[in-house]
């Protein structure tokens, strides 16, 4: 009952990026750069570990960006054709690579890193990999015409990916899609269809995130413009309960989601985010378990996973370890409550 996980990104450490940067470039190349995020990685799952997390990951201590990490082995792209773009429905424009063929994985994406991690603890492994909506709503397309079209291909890469890291030992395997509370209507047109693509013959538990991003400027303001409540959850969540995936996460701590919302995903494992990623301050145990208290009113402890609201990238490292501390150790004083 009530086991804890992290929704993905961990900070990096000062050796492997510049701390408390989003997407900061690597400090270094070779050998010397694959070194230094597997020592990374390594510190991250004892930090885990000794915190009392249940099902830990490497943090993402191997990729900069969360989408361009799968992107980068992807052949079918250019890299020097930059497209203008307006992402998340024009929330912020960026130069993105463009898509002008068919795409194809040049072999395996994420396979040493996660044979890496694996060997390195006993833990319940999770990995996270971009949903197929949000990879598209990340990169231009030249080649296939229609973005759903473009998603079932990036969909099929994911599964093939997906089944390679399965077979390496990978309990969870999670996909980030962001893009899913801004394209609420091609969520339940092919957003949940393509989910199914990547998820295909995988017998290991499969996970979405959704989630209102990190706390970066962009999204301060954008979430100024949703009102006092956050429903969007609301039109996705009857779609995402019928889905094949098994857990969905949500962010819950300093939230404007209204919890009542978990009820629509009655048949679904929930990770309750129950630490905010938007602030410095670390929330003690108790206020980590009275999130899980007011999240269990709707969802079944049974079905709860704690978890942070989203990635803890941008943080600095001793918060990001205090977090994750104290979400274990409010997890174990709800745990008590219910009597788990
Ligand atoms: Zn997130």
């Amino acid at each position: 009952m009530l086991q804890t996980t992290i929704a993905g990104s961990l900070p990096k450490p000062s050796w492997l990026a510049e701390p408390e940067k989003l997407w900061a470039e690597w400090r270094t190349t070779g050998d010397e750069l694959e070194n230094a995020k597997r020592d990374a990685a390594l510190v991250w799952l004892k930090e885990e570990e000794d915190a009392g997390i249940d099902i830990v990951g490497n943090g993402e201590q191997f990729r900069v960006h969360f989408v361009h990490g799968f992107l980068e082995q992807v052949a079918g792209i250019d890299w020097a054709k930059k497209t203008k773009m307006g992402i998340r429905d024009n929330r912020y424009v960026v130069d993105v690579p463009t898509v002008t063929g068919p795409v194809a994985r040049r072999g395996s994406i994420h396979g040493e890193e996660v044979r890496f991690t694996r060997a390195h603890t006993e833990r319940k492994l999770k990995f996270t990999l971009p949903g197929p909506m949000t990879i598209c709503d990340t990169i231009a397309d030249a080649h296939y015409g229609k973005r759903a079209d473009m998603a079932m291909a990036f969909a099929e890469l994911l599964n093939q990916e997906a089944r390679e890291l399965e077979a390496l030992g990978v309990d969870v395997i999670q996909f980030d899609e962001p893009a899913f509370n801004v394209f609420m209507d091609d969520v339940k047109d092919w957003g949940i269809a393509a989910l199914h693509k990547a998820r295909e013959g995988l017998t290991c538990t499969t996970a979405v995130h959704i989630c209102y991003g990190y706390g970066i400027e962009a999204n301060i303001e954008w979430k100024k413009t949703l009102g006092s409540e956050w429903r969007q959850y609301e039109e996705i969540f009857p779609a995402l309960n019928k889905s094949r995936i098994d857990q969905v996460s949500l962010e819950c701590a300093n939230s404007k989601v209204p919890l009542s919302l978990i009820g629509l995903l009655k048949d679904k494992q929930v990770m309750v985010g129950a630490i905010d990623v938007a602030s410095q301050e670390i929330e003690t145990p108790e206020q980590v378990a009275a999130t899980i208290r007011a999240a269990a009113e709707f969802v079944d402890p049974a079905r709860m996973l704690p978890c942070t609201n989203c990635g803890m990238a941008p943080l600095p490292k001793p918060v990001a370890e205090g977090k994750i501390r104290s979400l274990a150790a409010g997890a174990a004083l709800a745990r008590k409550d219910f009597g788990g």
